[in-house]
């Protein structure tokens, strides 16, 4: 469905510029944007995704990644058939770089879906949601105004005053930081790192729950130096952030190896002497995916693929040393 966008600026015969995300594209009458998904009609910026969802489902909210925040529920989960970024290994790239049927899906109706699928929200994911803006604008103080939940997991791909935006109305993100090197985002994701850098700043500065996902990819981002440089930067975020190392297997254009298990046990080790909460995701080895009390160890939250238990927590307090963990229940 076609629907005027938000966030764009006309650059003088007829062209426009969309301010949505670092992209910034220029575009002249009926070019389309990198995301395939905004086009300079008529010199206006039209966006013609919004409410059309690619993909449906109820997941668990381990799933997100995010584990402190609602640790148990599930939350209904849906996103747009576009993505602003052409990452060579995206694991979604069969809906995020690839034009399919999509379903359109009023703010209303999404509302009611979430109702009737006993959800604690709706998480925005799959593929990304900042090129959702206006929908996700239109959906969240409806079902906020429901008492539900709003989520987005995100590759923090956008501009600040859309994430100011953003901000004032959804409930928990959870960022992708994909790697410390500019190299990096420009030949692997075709973006640019420092953006993402500054919404992530912005973001631990703000209100909204926060969590990091970083793809740990062999020979790409793997090394001491880009591991430390990712846990120094979480470090030195406003506030504590549970960070999330997630293990790569070959997709989409890329063809490298997968993470071997003794790097995601590198990047644990690094990463937990600075940071209190770090996890490890899409391996086979168990307990790594634990929440401990960042000062006595006590067990707050053992979690076994996508089953958690809660188990050492006094309201959002560790059960043994009454230190407060910071996780959201
Ligand atoms: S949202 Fe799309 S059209 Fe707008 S700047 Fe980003 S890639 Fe370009
Ligand atoms: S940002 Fe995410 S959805 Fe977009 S191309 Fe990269 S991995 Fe895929």
């Amino acid at each position: 469905m076609q629907h005027e966008a938000a966030y764009f600026s006309k650059s003088g015969s007829g062209s426009v510029v969309c301010d949505l995300c670092p992209a910034r594209c220029h575009l002249s009458e009926g070019q389309v944007g990198v995301c395939h998904a905004r086009q300079n009609i008529g010199g206006e910026l039209i966006t013609d995704n919004y409410g059309e969802t690619v993909s449906i489902a109820v997941d668990p909210i381990e799933k997100k990644p995010l584990y402190h925040f609602y640790p148990n529920s599930a939350i209904l989960s849906t996103g747009p058939n576009c993505c602003n970024l052409d990452c060579r290994h995206c694991q979604n790239w069969s809906i995020s770089q690839r034009k399919v049927r999509t379903l359109y899906l009023s703010p209303e109706d999404l509302v009611n879906a979430v109702i009737e699928s006993k959800s604690i929200g709706a998480a925005f994911t799959y593929t990304e949601p900042v090129v959702w803006f206006e929908y996700i604008r239109d959906c969240a103080p409806l079902l906020r105004k429901k008492g539900l939940k709003v989520v987005l997991v995100s590759n923090a791909y956008v501009n600040p005053e859309p994430l100011a935006e953003f901000l004032q109305i959804v409930d928990a993100i959870n960022f992708d930081l994909k790697g410390m090197r500019p190299e990096f985002y420009s030949h692997v994701c075709k973006g640019k790192l420092e953006p993402v850098l500054d919404a992530i700043r912005m973001t631990a500065e703000s209100s909204v729950h926060l969590e990091l996902t970083n793809l740990i990819i062999p020979e790409l981002n793997d090394s001491d130096d880009d591991l430390q440089k990712l846990v120094d930067f979480v470090a030195s975020l406003s506030r504590p952030i549970p960070l999330h190392f997630s293990a790569y297997h070959p997709s989409y254009k890329l063809k490298n190896e997968s993470t071997p298990d003794d790097t995601m046990i590198r990047a644990y080790k690094m990463a937990s002497k600075k940071l209190p909460y770090v996890f490890l995701g899409n391996v086979r080895m168990e307990g790594y995916a634990d929440s401990k009390c960042p000062r006595c160890h006590n067990h707050l939250i053992e979690r076994s693929l996508y089953h958690t238990d809660i188990v050492g927590l006094e309201g959002s307090k560790c059960s043994q040393c009454v230190t407060e963990s910071g996780i959201i229940l």
